[in-house]
Formats: structure tokens, C-alpha cells, sequence
């Protein structure tokens, strides 16, 4: 008996490199795009390897907990490396980046989370682009939770090496990934005595036997199950239009703060200032007085098929997450989460606003 899962015929390397041109399309890219056969972390940790060594001063920024672990594999590497840390409430600034640049003119390299699921913020790629163009550092950019949630612009912003997943916003498989690489970063690897080869994790294995070698034969085996369905998420996309799927993305959003302001009870938005929120999903802060582990509990207890979760690790207690990404991003779907939050707070004792709450929502995901 055959299965639909399982006796696909051979997935061609055609077909593989259509997938390929696809995605480099939907990042706005002209530069090679490699597909990576694992989840994000793979072409994240990949790129850094290939591209950092003893040789390098890396300029990190850490906005949440992707920054931390891409600071740990620079150092790893042997690179020097400066770490910009700013409260998870913000963004970094271009400013930031400039005074970075002033007091260590001998960065070469930059780091840079474009939107943190995990801590709700997004970071002004466009404007720390130019910062970075302008000194000549390689441009390394983490657009995970970015990509279909809001514009990723990987040529007009200079980035050097962009990494994606399907699993936020795209709506697509985690099994996945792809990373763009410029000219200036595939020299940067060549040169790189310490960049990884013969191995998993290595770029320049795949520029040598696929990419230069005319894309005809693949190294080894497709995933193929992810492969199809990253075809499937991209042409998903496609028809119904990347502006439409990122429109949907900052309604959800929208609706989120907007309704978590009038729930009342002390919750509030824990990023403050709307131009520096996320699109791909909405944190917000526990009130003071509350658990935020304890309040996503109950609410899930309404309904577990909420895309609610606690903040992780020490972001336990006072993050909630609200993750409308992907076929959650919905004004419905956030009402949904708002609801069930108003019901969990007032099961705390402290006095919310369920229906100002839901009508806020609406009402703020039209403007
Ligand atoms: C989700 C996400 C990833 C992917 O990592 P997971 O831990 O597997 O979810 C990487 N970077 C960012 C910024 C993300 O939001």
C-alpha cells in the first residue's frame, strides 16, 4: 500500500534549486542561496564558524537570547568579541552601532538578530545597515522570526550572511533552513583556515559541490519531506502575496498590544514602544503581583490550543508570550489568547476588562 508520506518519488536537483531561487526571492537577494538540511540553529551556527576566527573582532548584539548564543560561538571560534546588550524591552539604535564602531574602529564583524520571537522586539535592519556598509564589517543577520512577518531587505541593507526558517512566520516546516551568502562572505570563509569542511556544518562544502558545480547533482540525500513543504509554504505565500502575510502579521500584533492595554489588571506590553515590537509575535509582562508561568497555565486550561507560552529560562516568571505567527496570526486567534488571559487574571483576584479588551483588539488591528 503506498503512502503519501512516504513512496515520493526521487526529489531532483531541479527542483531542489527552484526551491532554492524561490526562497533567495523572497529575501529580496541576488546572492547565492544555500539550503540548509536542518533547523535554523544549523546555517546560524554554520555561518558564524565559517566566517569568524581568531582574526575577527565581532561586534554582538544581544536583544534576547539568540544573541547570547551566537556571542558563545564567535568566542568559541577564537574571536574577539564586544558585546552590545540592551534591555529586552527595546531595540538596539543605528546610534549604538555608530558609538560601537567609534570606540572599536577595528570590528570587522556584526551580529544582529533582526526579530526576536522569544523576547518580542525587533531591531532597525535598515538603518544599522548602513552603520555597518560604511565601516566595511561583515553583515551577519538571524531574520528566523523576521521573514513573513515583516520586510527583509537582505541586498538593499547589505547584508552579508541572512538566515531563515520556515517555522515563524512563513508558516512552514522547522525541518529546514537557508542562509544567503554575499561574495564578500564567501571570501571571508575561504580564507578562514578555522571555517569548517568535510562537515556538517560547512557552507563551503556545499558553494564547491553544488552551487559552483552548476546545481545538477546534490551532495547527498534531500530531506525531502521538508523540502516539499518549504516548496509548498513558499507557494503559499506567493499566491497569496508576502505583503499580505506580513499585513496579517502586524494586525495580530496590533490587536495584541492594543488589547492587552485595555484587559486591565496590570498587564501591559512588555516591549514599550510600538515601532520596536515584532510583528511575529507579541510579549507581554505579567503584573507584578502575578506568575506568568501560573497565568499562561490557566489560560491554557481554557483552551491549550492557544499559541500561549511563558517566557523562557529567568523570563519565566514575568514574560508572556503570545505567538501569532504563521496560521496564528489572526485578530481571532489573539482575542482568543486575550479572553482566555482575562479569565486567568481574574482568577488571580486582580479586576480586568474582557470585552474592552476584545474590542481594542479589533479595533487596533485596522489602524
Ligand atoms: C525561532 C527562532 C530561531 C529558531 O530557533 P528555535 O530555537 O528552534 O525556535 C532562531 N532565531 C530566532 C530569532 C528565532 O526567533
Amino acid at each position: 500500500m503506498t503512502h503519501p508520506l512516504l513512496d515520493l518519488p526521487p526529489l531532483s536537483a531541479a527542483r531542489f534549486a527552484s526551491i532554492e531561487d524561490r526562497v533567495a526571492r523572497l529575501l529580496s537577494t541576488e546572492q547565492d542561496v544555500v539550503i540548509t538540511q536542518g533547523e535554523a540553529l544549523l546555517p546560524l551556527e554554520g555561518a558564524i564558524r565559517s566566517a569568524a576566527g581568531p582574526g575577527t573582532t565581532a561586534l554582538n548584539v544581544v536583544t534576547g537570547p539568540y544573541g547570547q548564543t551566537f556571542g558563545n560561538w564567535l568566542r568559541d571560534c577564537g574571536a574577539r568579541v564586544i558585546d552590545l546588550a540592551v534591555p529586552f524591552h527595546t531595540a538596539v539604535t543605528a546610534e549604538q552601532i555608530r558609538e560601537a564602531f567609534t570606540e572599536h574602529p577595528e570590528i570587522d564583524f556584526v551580529s544582529l538578530v533582526h526579530a526576536e520571537a522569544a523576547t518580542g522586539n525587533t531591531n532597525p535592519v535598515a538603518e544599522i545597515g548602513e552603520v555597518v556598509r560604511r565601516h566595511g564589517a561583515l553583515f551577519y543577520l538571524d531574520a528566523v522570526a523576521s521573514v513573513g512577518a515583516e520586510p527583509v531587505l537582505t541586498d538593499a541593507w547589505g547584508v552579508d550572511l541572512c538566515v531563515i526558517g520556515a517555522q515563524k512566520a512563513m508558516g512552514g516546516p522547522a525541518g529546514v533552513s537557508a542562509v544567503s551568502v554575499s561574495g564578500r562572505a564567501w571570501a571571508r570563509m575561504a580564507a578562514n583556515p578555522g571555517a569548517p569542511r568535510r562537515s556538517y556544518l560547512s557552507l563551503l562544502d556545499w558553494k564547491e559541490r553544488w552551487t559552483d558545480a552548476g546545481r545538477t547533482a546534490l551532495p547527498h540525500a534531500p530531506a525531502q519531506l521538508e523540502m516539499l513543504a518549504l516548496e509548498a509554504c513558499v507557494e503559499r505565500i506567493e499566491k497569496v502575496g508576502l505583503r499580505a502575510v506580513m499585513d496579517r502579521h502586524a494586525a495580530a500584533a496590533a490587536a495584541a498590544r492594543a488589547g492587552a492595554r485595555a484587559l486591565g489588571g496590570g498587564l501591559e506590553p512588555y516591549v514599550r514602544r510600538d515601532a520596536e515590537a515584532a510583528p511575529v509575535a507579541t510579549t507581554l509582562r505579567a503584573p507584578s503581583d502575578a506568575d506568568a508561568s501560573e497565568l499562561v497555565a490557566w489560560a491554557l486550561e481554557t483552551d491549550p490550543g492557544l499559541p500561549l507560552a511563558a517566557g523562557g529560562g529567568a523570563l519565566a516568571s514575568e514574560m508572556i508570550r503570545v505567538n501569532h505567527y504563521g496560521a496564528d496570526a489572526t485578530v481571532d486567534v489573539v482575542r482568543g489568547c486575550l479572553a482566555a488571559l482575562g479569565d486567568a487574571l481574574a482568577r488571580k483576584g486582580l479586576t480586568v476588562d474582557v470585552d474592552a479588551a476584545l474590542r481594542a483588539a479589533t479595533e487596533g488591528s485596522r489602524r
